[in-house]
């Protein structure tokens, strides 16, 4: 592509070592490895940052407010709890 062989890849390498350092380059190739590799779990794994739906709760179904379990009326309006 472009007409790049390998020679001329190796002077872009060698130009790259020289701009960053050859110390910064292992650094940037981690924090790029880093980076793919969070592009890709994104990918592999969508909504699993969503979370998990609240557990049903029991509430009265004429006046909202939350019920026990072993209740059988809502203490609050008299309502019969819905099976
Ligand atoms: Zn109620």
């Amino acid at each position: 592509m472009f007409g790049l062989g390998m020679p001329e890849l190796l002077i872009i390498l060698l130009i790259a070592l020289l701009i960053f350092g050859a110390a910064k380059l292992p650094q940037i190739g981690s924090s790029l490895g880093g980076a793919i590799r969070e592009f890709k779990k994104s990918f592999e794994s969508p909504g699993k940052e969503v979370p998990p739906a609240p557990p049903d709760e029991l509430v009265c179904s004429q006046c909202r407010r939350p019920l026990q379990k072993e209740w059988s009326a809502c203490p609050h309006c008299g309502t019969k709890r819905e099976a």
